[in-house]
């Protein structure tokens, strides 16, 4: 994930950047995002909630992006955190009922998230439509070998008889 959010802007070099574009997958600073009009282009803010880069809840509400991602409370708002957490090393093993994230293993409070982080979500469908694409290619194969046999048969049964 190429998002760099509370860096310098590049353009407007004494600009964070605390805006991101979805669709653009991109972050924007405030002069930015006034130049980033674009309609349909779906721009969130992110906060800083206890030294963490963050977006809001709300704003990720109607978007799905934020399923399975552990919602956490920063600022009296529930946030989810932009960044991976965890360091891929499980911490609590033996201990029952502990929900860790599937990409990175940081603890989770909430049961029925998978991820800590949009980041580790983001991680995760990479890696499932990678291998999606790697089997669909391979069906795809098979299918074409298939057919071409297919036509041949065909071609060799009907072929006119004089
Ligand atoms: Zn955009
Ligand atoms: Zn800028
Ligand atoms: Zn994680």
């Amino acid at each position: 994930m190429s998002i760099q959010l509370y860096g310098l802007c590049e353009t407007h070099s004494s600009e964070e950047c605390n805006f991101y574009c979805r669709v653009c997958m991109f972050a924007l600073c405030k002069e930015c995002k006034k130049q980033h009009d674009i309609f349909e282009h779906e721009i969130i803010r992110a906060y800083k909630v206890n030294e963490v880069a963050s977006f809001r809840l709300a704003d990720l509400e109607s978007l799905r992006d934020a399923s399975d991602i552990c919602p956490y409370k920063g600022n009296g708002r529930l946030v989810e955190v932009i960044y991976k957490r965890g360091d891929g090393i499980a911490c609590c093993h033996g201990q029952g009922n502990v929900v860790e994230c599937e990409s990175c293993q940081y603890r989770l409070k909430s049961p029925s998230a998978k991820y800590c982080s949009i980041q580790c979500k983001v991680e995760a469908v990479m890696k499932m439509n990678e291998s999606e694409s790697v089997t669909n290619e391979a069906k795809r194969k098979v299918e074409t070998i298939s057919e071409e046999s297919a036509s041949d048969v065909k071609s060799f049964t009907k072929r006119p008889r004089e």
